[in-house]
């Protein structure tokens, strides 16, 4: 059988593509369910880098991850802008935005603490 969506070629019994990522067919009772949940958790389209930038943003509110968040956020966008330039797809954007966000307003913060400190 072919793919629907980019029509390559796949065993018969398949119900989704590994090249596009689409899922097709009628899936085994539980498996969308339980396939979800694991996206969910995994966010299995999202770049490494972004994932990294999101968890660095979420500890941004230690302050001293939040310079790694933010420099991590922005070579996360790169990265992704880089791969869907090449037409790959790829996720992680949102979270590349948010680690920048929080990355960049926690070390604002921690330059104005450290400035007041010296006064
Ligand atoms: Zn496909």
């Amino acid at each position: 059988m072919n793919c629907p969506q980019c029509q390559a070629v796949l065993p018969d019994n398949a119900i989704s593509c590994p090249h596009c990522k689409c899922r097709f067919g009628t899936p085994p009772p539980g498996y969308d369910a339980a396939n979800t949940q694991i996206s969910y958790i995994i966010p299995t389209n999202a770049t490494w880098l972004s994932i990294a930038a999101g968890y660095l943003a979420l500890f941004s509110v230690l302050v001293i991850p939040a310079p790694f968040a933010l420099i991590a956020g922005i070579l996360a966008l790169l990265d992704i802008n880089k791969r869907q330039a090449r037409g790959e797809k790829i996720g992680g954007k949102g979270r590349a935005i948010f680690a920048i966000i929080m990355g960049g307003l926690f070390t604002l913060m921690a330059v104005l603490m450290l400035i007041n400190a010296g006064m």
